[in-house]
């Protein structure tokens, strides 16, 4: 099984989701809390609602709205889809929800040669979510269709967000392309700038081979294979 183990010890700890849930009963004491910071993130981006534990369920600011004022319990992204890059954003909602300890990552968001604003648009839409994200020390999950050029020149602009992806602790603030499916040179040339790749029902395995297991994820997204069938493949 290929799964990233996200982890983000006590003084680590930013949001309130990581917050003490639990004391550890050693020999009848209670002898240390114990943080939900140490979590199975198995399926990095799915539109299923009823995704299960581990899944980061992305949503539209509409449905982030009314989903974030109930209780429920969960990982979610919530941004704008290039797609709907023309459309007027509700910023501040946008940042209100972002900044809510459920909210796991930003996005998606990115760029794509076939939505309906134009890509000077799609990259103001898109760099407001970046720095939002960088605010708020969360992940982007990027979508990028047929843009990567103008993806790497912009990633250039944030040096900040990890450079070698070698630890595994407290994810923070970077990229996360998701569902690549592209060739193992493009792969390289996004890993070495620091990107993280997930990898969904459709994939380059030579791509998938060249990705360290710790700048990787697997997703489900729209596919109706569940995350066991997808991890399968490989
Ligand atoms: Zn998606």
């Amino acid at each position: 099984m290929n799964c990233f183990y996200f982890s983000a010890f006590e003084t680590d700890c930013k949001s309130t989701f990581f917050q003490p849930t639990a004391q550890i009963c050693v020999f009848g004491v209670t002898c240390f809390s114990v943080y939900l910071c140490r979590m199975l993130v198995r399926d990095i981006h799915t539109h299923r609602a009823n995704a299960g534990i581990g899944s980061v369920r992305n949503l539209s600011l509409p449905e982030a709205e009314q989903l974030l004022q109930t209780d429920t319990d969960g990982l979610f992204s919530v941004g704008v889809h290039p797609w709907n890059a023309h459309e007027p954003v509700d910023w501040a909602l946008l940042e209100r929800l972002a900044a809510d300890p459920r909210v796991f990552a930003v996005g998606e968001c990115g760029l794509d040669k076939y939505a309906q604003a134009s890509l000077p648009l799609q990259t103001d839409v898109f760099l407001r979510q970046i720095r939002l994200a960088r605010r708020l020390d969360k992940p982007v999950i990027v979508h990028c269709v047929r843009c990567f050029n103008e993806l790497l020149a912009l990633k250039r602009q944030f040096p900040d967000s990890p450079a070698t992806g070698t630890s595994k602790d407290n994810l923070g603030f970077c990229f996360i392309v998701h569902g690549f499916r592209g060739k193992p040179q493009l792969a390289e040339q996004l890993l070495k700038q620091g990107f993280y790749l997930s990898f969904g029902e459709k994939f380059n395995a030579e791509s998938l081979q060249k990705t360290p297991i710790g700048r990787r994820f697997r997703e489900t997204d729209e596919s109706d294979m569940t995350i066991d069938e997808i991890e399968s493949l490989v």
